[in-house]
């Protein structure tokens, strides 16, 4: 049995791999600070004895003997990091020298879940590893884009110069049930528009991209990350290659929720990236058996039926984070 520590495990993605690496026999100590994160996505594992929850804030050190480590901790909609920017860098840059600090001490593995922002606006499609970014350094963006590519330099660094064991994935855009219905990203955002017979907001034309990943697909690639061969540390993109534009994700969630909303514009955030798409070869060559298996439509049922049943639920309105 291992002893893992999940940072940001309260969060979306976070409460996905904590359940997960408990049910694969592992001991979890879930680590948040609930800025974006919920108790409520992990209370129903709190009556597993192997499960611990921490309220701490990663930009502080924290103490503690563990065998892996996920750095997950940070906001990740463009509306919850650019709240408070400066909060975000410290989180990606002091986070990532805590739990680096920690792994060093304590020896543990070390996975930094860093995102396909580090390609910015990219001029390069699709996005391979050894693509080095398009990123404007002072943009709205910025805050987020810059302080996971510091991060980065860090876990590299850390390797290089402390010996480190580090993993570093790159993550597409990822979606699923447990998303916050203000979570303020897209996916979210239409489904629940879509659900409420509210209007959907397309920032901009809609020809804009994104290659949208189920969670399970994601929680799979992490793991198999982790478990790859000490000296193969990554970069690697983890992303499910289909691209969509919104306009066209727009129409499936309409089509799936058979829904009377209509299509409404609004204007497009400065820096918002033109198109994304991982190039997946090295994943696919680096984490056994690892690729992408639940379609957009598929993954988009299961997060509407969940969306629908928290609607129902709450019983009350709910107005969407843009
Ligand atoms: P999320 O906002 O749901 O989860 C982030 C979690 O981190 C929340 O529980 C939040 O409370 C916690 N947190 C934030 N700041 C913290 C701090 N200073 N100390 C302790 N906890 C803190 O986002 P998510 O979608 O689950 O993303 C998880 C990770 O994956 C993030 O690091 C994000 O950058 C990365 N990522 C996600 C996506 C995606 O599409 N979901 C894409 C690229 C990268
Ligand atoms: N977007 C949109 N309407 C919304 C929210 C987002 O059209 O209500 C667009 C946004 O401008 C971007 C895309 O959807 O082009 C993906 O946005 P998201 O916030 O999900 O992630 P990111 O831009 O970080 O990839």
């Amino acid at each position: 049995m291992k002893r893992i520590l999940v940072t940001g495990g309260a969060g979306f993605v976070g409460s996905h791999l904590c359940e997960r690496l408990l049910n694969e026999g592992n001991e979890v100590i879930c680590l948040d600070n609930y800025f974006t994160g919920r108790k409520s996505k992990i209370s129903h594992l709190m009556d597993n004895h192997y499960f611990e929850l921490v309220r701490h804030d990663i930009t502080m050190p924290y103490f503690i003997e563990v065998d892996e480590i996920y750095n997950l901790a940070c906001p990740a909609s463009p509306v919850h990091y650019q709240h408070n920017p400066i909060k975000t860098i410290k989180t990606s840059v002091m986070g990532a020298i805590n739990m680096l600090g920690l792994a060093k001490r304590t020896g543990a593995k070390i996975l930094q879940a860093s995102t396909s922002e580090v390609y910015g606006d990219p001029e390069m499609h699709p996005q391979p590893e050894h693509y080095w970014g398009h990123v404007n350094p002072i943009g709205t963006r910025s805050c987020y884009d810059e302080g996971k590519r510091c991060a980065e330099s860090l876990f590299v660094n850390y390797h290089d110069s402390n010996d480190v064991l580090v993993k570093i994935i790159r993550i597409f855009n990822t979606y699923g049930p447990k998303m916050e219905p203000d979570d303020g990203r897209v996916v979210s955002n239409f489904i629940v528009q879509a659900l409420q017979g509210q209007d959907i907001t397309i920032f901009g034309d809609g020809t804009q991209t994104r290659s949208f990943q189920y969670v399970s697909d994601l929680v799979d690639g992490m793991i198999k990350m982790m478990d790859t061969e000490d000296d193969f540390i990554g970069p690697v993109n983890i992303g499910n290659p289909v691209e969509f534009t919104m306009l066209e994700l727009a129409q499936n969630i309409i089509e799936l929720t058979d829904s009377k909303s209509k299509i409404i514009h609004m204007p497009l955030p400065s820096d918002d990236p033109t198109q994304r798409k991982p190039d997946i070869t090295l994943a696919k060559e680096k984490l056994k058996g690892w690729e992408p298996k639940v379609s957009l439509r598929s993954g988009l049922v299961d997060t509407i039926v969940y969306f629908d049943e928290l609607l129902k639920e709450k019983a009350t309105t709910i107005k969407v984070n843009n």
